[in-house]
């Protein structure tokens, strides 16, 4: 057991860091404000090689292991929940989908621009009427003559206004999770459009989208992995994507306890700084230990991704542990600010609004309660 960082996990951290200071924190407050995606960030992010940590060099990425991604997520995380959201949706939701299930083909032809920012990526799972229930979706692909036709609308889909590829699963078939396919769908088909879901609680410069498709037209070869495995493709798309969600959530609870540190020894009551305060203390305490607790699930799970091992149940507990503390340590950070803390003039009240997302998408709470459960039981609480 070895809790040092290498020196390479160190100077990702920094890099992170730095970048994440000075190109992401600065501008949060008013592109969220402004419900905003700052579009100049991915390329900026990408030229650093931030937009392709564990994708390897061979394909335009930096060839990073999984703590240094954990570690790039939680900086970005930790100046603003909304670039992070696209960094999840770009990096682990779609990048390394396509570099598991692609063929050798798909994968020289998305990954160095998806690395690179050349294109963004969305990926549409749920829909208006199949959430956590993600096996009982409705759109369809069917084949005619020569090429796939979609019909049918997901929702909620990150990046989805923004993207110039998206990742889809749509039922090719009658059963329920063997019926299901994933695509790789052009933002020029024919009959693919898309909606911008507006005025949101929190990640609100984070672009959410539906996408629609009517009729829409995509190749024969726009298929990821096989007929028939788009359900196992969204699992491990999740495995992945709940990864980004927990680090970035650990990312939150550092902004928390920096934010309040600060605070705590600036204002004063009864003649001395808050921070003397014993329930201030509490407070303080509570996050920093929760913050650390999470970064370390994090971790563990991060080590079993290193060593290529199914990484479900460590991914879950993490996912479940870390966006739950998010939202207490927002929430504590948001009382020790008291009434500022209130005003969107001091950052913690974003970070309230935004840590709530990550105990819904991805997965609720409930939802990686019962993996967790399904995966130490042996027992199905849910198909
Ligand atoms: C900002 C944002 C971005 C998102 N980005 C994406 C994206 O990029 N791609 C994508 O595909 N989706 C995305 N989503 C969708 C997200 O993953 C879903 O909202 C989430 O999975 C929950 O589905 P639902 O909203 O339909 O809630 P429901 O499934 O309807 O759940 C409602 C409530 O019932 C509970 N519940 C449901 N089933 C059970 C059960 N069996 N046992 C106990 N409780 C249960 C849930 O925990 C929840 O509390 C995003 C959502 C948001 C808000």
């Amino acid at each position: 057991m070895n809790f040092d960082l290498t020196e390479e996990q160190k100077m990702i951290k920094e890099l992170a860091r730095k970048f994440a200071d000075e190109e992401v924190a600065p501008g949060a407050r008013e592109n969220d404000l402004y419900a905003r995606f700052p579009m100049d960030l991915p390329k900026k992010m990408a030229a650093l090689g931030l937009l392709g940590g564990p994708i390897p060099e061979k394909y335009g990425g930096a060839g990073l292991d999984y703590i240094c991604h954990a570690i790039i997520t939680e900086e970005i995380g930790r100046a603003c929940s909304s670039i992070r959201t696209f960094t999840s949706a770009q990096v682990s939701l779609v990048e390394i989908s396509i570099l598991k299930w692609g063929t050798e083909e798909q994968r020289l032809k998305y990954l160095p621009p998806l690395c690179k920012a050349d294109i963004i990526g969305c990926f549409g799972l749920t829909e208006p009427n199949a959430g956590s229930d993600a096996g009982s979706l409705s759109t369809t692909a069917v084949f005619q003559k020569d090429a796939w036709v979609l019909n049918g609308t997901k929702t909620w889909i990150s990046n989805g206004g923004i993207a110039d590829i998206a990742l889809v699963i749509a039922r090719t078939g009658k059963e329920k999770h063997e019926g299901l396919t994933a695509f790789l769908v052009s933002k020029d088909a024919a009959g693919f459009s898309t909606k911008n879901i507006e005025n949101k609680l929190g990640l609100r410069s984070s672009n959410t989208a539906e996408l629609i498709f009517d009729n829409c037209k995509i190749p024969r070869d726009a298929i990821l992995g096989g007929l028939g495995d788009g359900f196992k493709i969204a699992m491990s798309a999740l495995d992945n994507g709940r990864f980004s969600v927990a680090a970035g959530c650990v990312g939150i609870g550092q902004a928390c306890i920096d934010a309040c540190i600060k605070y705590a020894k600036e204002r004063i009551q009864f003649g001395k700084p808050i921070g003397n305060f014993q329930l201030v203390q509490d407070m303080i305490a509570k996050m920093v230990v929760d913050t650390e607790a999470a970064r370390m699930l994090v971790y563990k799970a991060a080590y079993v991704k290193n060593k290529g091992l199914k990484s479900t149940l460590e991914t879950s507990i993490a996912k479940y542990f870390a966006s739950e503390m998010a939202m207490r340590a927002a929430t504590d950070a948001v009382q020790i600010h008291g009434g500022y803390g209130y005003s969107n003039e001091l950052p913690v009240e974003r970070y309230f609004r935004d840590a709530k997302c990550a105990t819904i998408y991805e997965g609720t709470s409930q939802i990686q309660k019962l993996i967790i459960g399904r995966e130490v039981l042996g027992l199905k609480a849910f198909e």
